[in-house]
């Protein structure tokens, strides 16, 4: 009979990241597909009892927890002592946990010390105990299953509902884990951030904003218009709070010493070489490729685009409407309809 365990961390404010509730239906579900497989929980933090009495609804019979000053940092040498710990006290033949950076990192690892398999980047389930991610930069969707034991699942954050339900108050077993001075060799000092405004890359955003290259063009004047792009831009994030993407030729005009939009890097770019995010909404402007219309918003439930040119053949075959005209014009429209500042 399997056992399941789903493990995640607190976070500061000792709650749960919102990926750590989505995993945790995934890790019922899992349950309620496999009949009578058990569900123990781990919650691994500085203080781990709270997050633990927030999911106390969850199903599960066993509490388990490793907590403690050392275990508030994202530390691959803790963590990983931390989440062995748990995976034995519960005996786990199955693994589910949020792929949140903290836990992708260190959870390959943990399958290797114990002898399992770990797939990361998981976006749903399939039938009993089936498993789906997508495979060469999310052109290929598989559905697999594994028989090696114990199998660590990551799901990748916004494929699943977060989990809700009762708090409670559950009886909580708390591991002692033994730390040798090496593992407590790295310290983390602080996190280097943009200003919150500065942050283009949102994933929680409803809206992606897809900049590309013509944004950079000369223009119907004969001139470039990047100084203006770039308020524009700046402008509408501000105020939509969107996420910004970027088309490859457009992150890739700063190594080409030519006039760039300089918030966009090669962490914006979307595509087959980029990242593929899911939002709600996509709205694509002065872009033409075909990756990023084919593969960088493939999740992207509603897409619309602006570009100049009719025949954009990526632009007309991929969005949902095509608005033909200048991009310029339309967000400054737009910008002035939003209002404020
Ligand atoms: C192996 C490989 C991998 C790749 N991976 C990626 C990837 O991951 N992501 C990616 O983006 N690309 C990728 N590419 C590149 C891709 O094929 C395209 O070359 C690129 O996406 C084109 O970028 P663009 O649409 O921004 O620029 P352009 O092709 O230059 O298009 C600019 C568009 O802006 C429009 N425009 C100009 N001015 C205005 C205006 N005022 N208003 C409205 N519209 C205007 C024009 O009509 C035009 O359609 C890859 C290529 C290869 C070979």
């Amino acid at each position: 009979m399997e056992a399941i365990l789903y493990l995640a961390h607190a976070e500061a404010d000792e709650s749960l990241p919102r990926a750590a509730l989505e995993a945790l239906r995934g890790a019922r579900s899992l349950a309620e597909g496999l009949g009578g497989a058990s569900l123990t929980v781990g919650v691994i933090g500085e203080k781990a009892e709270p997050a633990l009495r927030r999911i106390a609804g969850c199903g599960s019979k066993r509490f388990l927890c490793v907590q403690g000053a050392e275990f508030g940092q994202a530390r691959y040498a803790t963590d990983a002592l931390a989440a062995e710990a748990l995976c034995r006290a519960a005996g786990a033949t199955i693994v589910v946990a949020p792929g949140t950076s903290r836990m992708a990192r260190v959870l390959p690892g943990v399958a290797y010390r114990l002898g399992g398999r770990a797939d990361t980047h998981v976006t749903g389930m399939s039938g009993a105990l089936a498993v789906t991610r997508w495979f060469y930069r999310q052109r290929m969707e598989s559905t697999f299953q594994r028989t090696h034991r114990p199998w660590f699942i990551l799901f990748d954050p916004g494929c699943l509902e977060a989990w809700e339900g009762e708090a409670g108050n559950p009886s909580i077993e708390t591991l002692s884990v033994d730390l040798p001075d090496s593992s407590k060799r790295t310290k983390v000092t602080g996190f280097v951030a943009p200003a919150a405004d500065e942050q283009t890359i949102r994933p929680d955003a409803k809206l992606l904003f897809v900049a590309g290259a013509g944004w950079t063009k000369k223009q119907p004047d004969g001139q470039a218009h990047v100084k203006e792009a770039e308020s524009l831009i700046l402008e509408f994030l501000r105020k939509t709070k969107a996420s910004l993407g970027g088309s490859k030729s457009l992150v890739d005009q700063s190594g080409e010493g030519q006039a760039i939009l300089h918030f966009m890097t090669h962490l914006n770019q979307i595509g087959q070489t980029g990242s593929t995010p899911r939002h709600p909404k996509g709205l694509a402007t002065c872009c033409h490729g075909e990756e990023p219309h084919a593969v960088g918003w493939r999740f992207i439930n509603e897409r619309r685009a602006v570009n100049l040119d009719p025949s954009c053949g990526w632009a007309r075959g991929k969005a949902d409407v095509v608005y033909v005209g200048d991009a310029f014009q339309v967000l400054a429209k737009v910008n002035a309809l939003l209002g404020g500042t």
